[in-house]
């Protein structure tokens, strides 16, 4: 079979392969890559998952994707050995289910892309003998996650720019404590100054001798593993052939993103519960059609989520028949009666965050953190307004409540546990590189880097 073909959002680029999205990112046109055809699961692939472990299931799922691109050998490898870690279903009670993807080696669900991102870079990167100089910037668990799975990777360099004043400590040193081919750049700035800094160094003529790409969450290589854990824990949760529901907090709905598409490969979906903090676009345009990006995006507790205009929402309408660019103007709007049919979402609101957080733990003595808190209020408001059945429900915690000691201490006067691949990074020397928001400082330094 020839490789499968990704097409733009926006439609004025050609279809490329898996490999070639993978490189670019964003689509010539700025529009985001998706499948042409989604590869089909069925049934019968899907209820033999019950009895395979992880690295099994994912490389069941992405060889879908991976067909006449990557050998199915190379890439049962990349599977196991990215994925080393458990993912705990808690019952919460009856069939509703909490799941843990907390547990990689930067305690945020970021780690499931990032780790098999990293390992099909290198694959690519050595069958071209390329060297490569990854440029990111992040507002705090993005970074840790793509300095740790390239750490180490050959023909790899990682620049993560962050603002110092606007990571928590534990986010700084799963960063900082990393050596080799990871540098880390502390900017006297605002993670939009960061932002602007790497943008400026993508466009940059006199640095077109860099051979510069990004790891942000827009790229295909991104996406397709959070489509994985989906499968895995309807094989543990459901019946054969039985929808299941995700609640899934969300910021720029990669997440949500992954859902979706293993719904398109077959995974059968009752509902898909996509909350988000006060950053409420999305749910304002479900409800009336009309986008309105939040600009400035606002603050709040679950500060991964903190997101004026999320990107994957282009993917969200395209999959609905709709096209929005890259400014968040729609040009075709989607179908969405069927977006309401399978999608419900509210905006929860930090007070209503950290009461969800407390409240989940004097019931069912299980700490969340609060994205998860987001994840489980989001859940109870669709149930207020659709009675739910008994379909078997996943809430989805993204982070590890140990990144937020201070937001938990707060709340129940006593501090997580740390679990213990993030102790070593606490433990460990701090070694990182700090300028201002300069532009040209961090451009001379990006020469200077290449050419050591
Ligand atoms: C990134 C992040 C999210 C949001 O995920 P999206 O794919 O951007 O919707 C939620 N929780 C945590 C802890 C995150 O790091």
């Amino acid at each position: 079979m020839p490789p499968l073909l990704f097409r733009s959002t926006n439609g004025q680029s050609p279809a490329v392969n898996l490999r070639g999205a993978f490189h670019a990112g964003l689509a010539p046109d700025r529009g985001l890559y998706l499948p042409e055809k989604f590869p089909q699961m069925p049934p019968d692939e899907i209820a033999a998952f019950a009895t395979l472990p992880y690295p099994e299931i994912a490389f069941r799922v992405l060889s879908k994707f991976t067909e006449g691109i990557i050998s199915d050998n190379d890439l049962a490898a990349m599977c196991r050995d990215a994925y080393d870690f458990p993912i705990p279903l808690e019952q919460i009670h009856d069939r509703i289910f909490l799941m843990r993807l907390d547990q990689g080696p930067t305690a945020s669900f970021k780690d499931f892309a990032a780790q098999m991102m990293a390992r099909m870079f290198g694959h690519f990167l050595r069958d071209d003998g390329q060297q490569v100089t990854i440029l990111t910037a992040t507002s705090g668990d993005t970074g840790s996650a793509v300095a740790h799975a390239f750490h180490g990777v050959p023909g790899v360099r990682v620049i993560v720019l962050f603002p110092l004043a606007e990571v928590s400590v534990s986010q700084r040193k799963l960063m900082t404590t990393l050596t080799g081919n990871v540098r880390i750049v502390a900017i006297d700035g605002k993670f939009d100054d960061c932002q602007a800094m790497v943008k400026r160094a993508f466009a940059d003529q006199e640095l077109k001798h860099i051979p510069l790409s990004s790891a942000n969450s827009i790229n295909i290589g991104r996406l397709l593993p959070q489509s994985v854990y989906y499968f895995y824990a309807a094989s543990r949760l459901a019946k054969s052939g039985e929808p299941m529901v995700f609640s899934i907090p969300s910021g720029n709905f990669g997440d949500a993103m992954g859902a979706v598409v293993a719904r398109q490969m077959g995974l059968p979906v009752k509902k898909l519960v996509v909350p988000v903090n006060d950053n409420d676009a999305f749910p304002r345009f479900l409800a009336s059609g009309v986008y309105e990006k939040v600009v400035p995006s606002r603050n709040s507790v679950s500060n991964a989520m903190n997101v004026g205009h999320p990107s994957n929402l282009a993917r969200l309408v395209a999959n609905y028949g709709g096209q929005m660019d890259e400014t968040g103007k729609i040009h075709r709007q989607p179908d969405l009666a069927a977006m309401r049919r399978d999608l419900f979402s509210s905006s929860v609101s930090d007070d209503r965050t950290r009461a969800a957080l407390k409240e989940f733990w004097d019931k069912y003595q299980l700490l969340l953190e609060p994205h998860g808190a987001v994840a489980w209020q989001g859940f109870l408001d669709w149930q207020a307004v659709e009675p739910p059945g008994d379909a078997p429900a996943v809430i989805v915690e993204t982070a590890n409540p140990a990144k937020f000691p201070e937001e938990i201490q707060k709340m129940m006067k006593w501090e997580p546990d740390i679990p213990p691949q993030m102790e070593a990074a606490l433990k460990s020397p701090e070694d990182f590189d700090r300028m201002g928001a300069d532009y040209e400082k961090f451009k001379a330094y990006l020469i200077q880097k290449h050419a050591m």
